[in-house]
């Protein structure tokens, strides 16, 4: 059993900060049902390590159970898409933070981590440019009739509008610059216009502005309370004609009856996704070359990304323990 010994109290935020000099066998489990690359592994455990600390590995497990018995003993998890409910927080009685490699962090049940004093943190930006790379080939793969014989068109000279201007947005809107697109974005959060104008992109005042303009949508909100089901027909049909819906972000925040609608409605709308949809079979039978939805999550899908959000998660778990850093802190 590790001796855990409160370095610290924040009576504001009731949170205690441990001080790992004075921790010892802390024990760090990475959890993937679907795995980091090896070399990604190889540097996590460099990581944990070097800090003294012991690595636990769970990977490609295909049971619930195998999860809640692998962090019963762990103080720290690192996990990817994998689901951290209340069950696996109530059955990991060590743990201390659960570190999600990449964005969004919808997979973590962060009441239950709150209640029991668990820091949940994501490693923001790490895989945003796979994740933009991602969109802009989306684009070109619709614009070019899905690779199949026909003509296509270009993008250059086409309005590209992003939907939340964050890690991922931003690289989108300048790759989006780059393919000679015009840029418009939209993120109530920024109210500095300098951080769009730095971009060249044109910040516009209302979503429905930004539908309207769109012939590329590019969406990148997160999904939260307020954005789930907040994609649909209304906005669809506001959409110029041959225009295309680009969902790199969430299935969640689609209303996916809505988007039928309007795509049966309008015979010119098209929508591709990184997030099959529930009605993906139904979708793809109806809408035919209009639709795509990739057969696995891949924006993050890159070398690349894979190891530099493995790696984030490790050094801020190190940080964390060492010196109480929460910058990347999701449940404060
Ligand atoms: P981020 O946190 O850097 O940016 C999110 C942006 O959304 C912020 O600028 C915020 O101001 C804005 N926002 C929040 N609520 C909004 C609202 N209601 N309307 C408009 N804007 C709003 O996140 P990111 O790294 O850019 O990632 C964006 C999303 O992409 C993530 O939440 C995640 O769901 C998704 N993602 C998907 C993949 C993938 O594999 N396809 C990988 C990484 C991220």
């Amino acid at each position: 059993m590790p001796t855990i010994i409160p370095f610290m109290r924040e009576e504001k935020k009731e949170k205690v900060i441990y001080f790992t000099s004075l921790v010892k066998n802390m024990k760090v489990l990475v959890a993937t049902e679907k795995p980091f690359a090896k070399e990604a592994v190889e540097g996590i455990r460099q990581i944990i390590e070097q800090a003294g600390y012991e690595l636990c590995l769970l990977e490609k497990y295909t049971d619930k159970a195998q999860l809640l018995e692998a962090v019963a003993e762990v103080d720290a998890l690192i996990i990817r898409s994998d689901k951290v409910t209340a069950e696996v927080i109530e059955a990991a009685k060590n743990l201390k933070i659960v570190v999600r490699a990449g964005a969004g962090y919808d997979n973590v049940d962060l009441a239950a981590a709150t209640t029991r004093g668990v820091v949940v943190m994501n490693t923001p930006g790490q895989n945003s440019n796979a994740v933009a790379e991602l969109a802009l080939a989306m684009m070109i793969y619709m614009a070019r009739n899905r690779f199949t014989p026909g003509t296509g068109s270009e993008l250059q000279g086409k309005t590209l509008a992003i939907h939340a201007y964050g890690n991922v947005g931003k690289l989108v809107g300048r790759k989006g610059k780059a393919l000679g697109m015009n840029v418009i974005a939209y993120d109530p959060f920024i109210t500095d216009k300098a951080v769009f104008e730095a971009d060249g992109v044109e910040a516009v005042d209302s979503v429905e502005e930004l539908y309207k303009r769109a012939n590329y949508l590019s969406l990148h909100i997160p999904a939260t309370a307020e954005t789930k089901s907040s994609i649909g027909y209304e906005k669809l049909m506001s959409m110029p004609k041959g225009a295309t819906l680009v969902n790199t972000a969430r299935k969640e925040v689609i209303d996916e009856a809505g988007v039928m609608q309007a795509m049966t409605e309008r015979e010119d709308l098209k929508y591709i996704t990184d997030i099959a949809p529930v009605a993906v079979a139904e979708m793809e039978a109806q809408f035919g070359k209009r639709f795509f939805a990739t057969p696995k999550k891949q924006g993050a899908e890159t070398a690349e990304a894979n190891i530099n959000a493995g790696l984030a998660a490790a050094r801020q778990i190190v940080d964390y323990f060492v010196n109480g850093v929460t910058r990347f802190q999701v449940n404060k």
